[in-house]
């Protein structure tokens, strides 16, 4: 890594290091590497599917073929990937008391799947499936074995879709992942943004809360990002590279560097 990007990183461990009540904010950006293209890029999934038309309450309705063509897609890319080093620098830094929690807009699992115990999930989850309808659960061990024969997957009580536990667009955040949210973001002292832009609000607003009651902020994001100028050490460098770095630094600060 370049010398820019070390200072940076040690920046980072330095603030890191005096935070009392650290919390992470993750998004898509984290887990490209573990093979899960960010649906916005190009040749992600939204550069296929439109989702007003397979992602929304609405097309739930209207268009569960659509919606299930798009879904068994995005579940198989769930289900065939791995935790990447950034996800497994989380959790290694929760294990020793160096992480509080982790706010993630993703849906993929990754960070429990890395071992991190307190994940807040904003946008629901694929481990979990219910009818759209009766809000019968259905059957979490089809979803692997489900081709393009069985969808749309509906639900044997009513014949309603079954849908994963995933918020779709125009639905609200899940009240339980919201407060949680609201409560670490209130005690919050620093905030690590990994991979998420700051586009999408009120998820992109909780670093600018945590920065107005004083805390700090760091931003690991490739590109330039609507965060600006608000955070206090900017690293435009992948995370898989630089979390496992600022880990080693926080955890073993004496030892010495191998960059
Ligand atoms: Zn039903």
């Amino acid at each position: 890594m370049d010398k820019t990007i070390l200072e940076a990183i040690d920046a980072a461990a330095e603030i890191w290091s005096r935070a009392v009540f650290p919390v992470a904010l993750t998004g898509a950006g984290i887990s490209v590497a573990s093979g899960i293209p960010d649906f916005r890029s190009p040749g992600g999934l939204w550069s296929r599917f439109d989702p007003m038309e397979v992602a929304t309450d609405k097309a739930l309705r209207r268009n569960p073929l659509g919606v299930w063509q798009f879904l068994l897609e995005a579940v198989q890319v769930f289900v065939r990937a791995v935790p990447n080093p950034a996800h497994e620098a989380l959790a290694e830094l929760e294990r020793a008391g160096c992480l509080q929690a982790i706010i993630t807009q993703n849906i993929d699992s990754l960070h429990q799947r890395a071992g991190s115990k307190r994940v807040v999930e904003f946008h629901g989850h694929c481990r979990s499936f219910y009818c759209n309808s009766c809000r019968a659960a259905g059957d979490v061990g089809r979803v692997a074995k489900l081709t393009r024969a069985d969808i749309p997957w509906t639900c044997a009580h009513c014949g309603g879709v079954i849908r994963p536990e995933v918020v779709f667009f125009g639905e609200a955040i899940p009240e339980q992942a919201m407060q949680e949210a609201e409560r670490l973001v209130a005690r919050a002292d620093l905030a690590i943004i990994v991979g998420t832009s700051g586009e999408v609000a009120p998820f992109s607003v909780f670093p600018y809360r945590i920065k107005a009651m004083g805390g700090r902020v760091i931003e690991i994001n490739l590109g330039p990002t609507a965060y600006g100028r608000l955070s206090d050490v900017r690293i435009d460098a992948p995370a898989e590279r630089v979390l496992p770095e600022l880990a080693r630094r926080i955890l073993k600060p004496h030892a010495p560097a191998i960059s």
